[in-house]
């Protein structure tokens, strides 16, 4: 079954209650060509699950060239632990480095975070994206009460479909929190971040990402000189718009 004959929006209703390995299985199944988004501790428990159903499964990653060296070595544990490839996004080259010779390596303190993220994020995954009919991120509703609270476990990609193609996000832990995820890495010895034992919730680029205090939100540490409801990096537009 492709994009075009996947009712996705009967499906989100039906799969509402089902668990993130049922959701995993029916993307699985009516996808061949589908990825997931890996970055963070709830994408490394969604790959647990995966491999289970589909061990060579395709997982991509976003290298910005600005992300801690605890990530990179985090990254090599979980292509080595699980046996997969990891495809590793760069920027473009020459995009990148106009953009830092024009305005630096941290304009985005005076500016935001938008321009960066565009080059060293969005203008990658929309290229990882533009081979590909649906793809599996770890978004929560309860990771932003600003921006992700709606999430749905799968939509229609409206910011990467195009007119000719739709593209299929599935978010199955949409409906988990952060305690049901850390719950399974602990039960499960799934790989995480060092950074977590920091004081780090939310890990994104170093220069934007800081570590936070006990019962501080953890979309706190990101981005933290912006607005609450501008923190998202472009990947996921459609939650800024509602
Ligand atoms: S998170 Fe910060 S460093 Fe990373 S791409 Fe966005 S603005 Fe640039």
């Amino acid at each position: 079954m492709t994009a075009v004959t996947f009712d996705v929006d009967k499906l989100a209703a039906e799969y509402n209650d089902k668990t993130p390995s049922d959701i995993l299985a029916l993307a699985i199944e009516h996808f061949e060509n589908l990825s997931i988004s890996f970055s963070g501790a709830e994408d490394v428990v969604l790959i647990d699950m995966a491999v289970q159903i589909k061990p060579d499964i395709n997982v991509f990653s976003l290298d910005t060239g600005r992300l801690h060296p605890e990530t990179y070595q985090f990254i090599e544990r979980v292509r080595n632990h699980y046996n997969i490839q990891i495809d590793l996004m760069s920027p473009d080259q020459k995009q990148l480095e106009k953009f830092v010779q024009d305005k630096g390596l941290y304009s985005f303190y005076q500016d935001g975070h938008q321009e960066c993220c565009g080059i060293r994020k969005v203008m990658p995954l929309r290229r990882a994206l533009s081979t590909l009919d649906a793809w599996i991120t770890g978004q929560r509703q309860d990771q932003s009460p600003d921006t992700r609270q709606g999430i749905p476990v799968m939509q229609k990609d409206n910011a990467f479909s195009s007119a000719d193609r739709t593209l299929i996000k599935f978010n199955p832990l949409a409906g988990w929190t952060s305690q049901q995820v850390w719950q399974y890495i602990r039960e499960n010895d799934v790989p995480f971040n060092e950074l977590h034992s920091k004081g780090f919730a939310s890990i994104g680029c170093e220069p934007c990402t800081r570590a936070v205090l006990p019962n501080q939100h953890e979309r706190e540490g990101r981005w933290w000189w912006e607005e609450a409801t501008k923190k998202e990096c472009g990947l996921h537009v459609d939650n800024i718009k509602k």
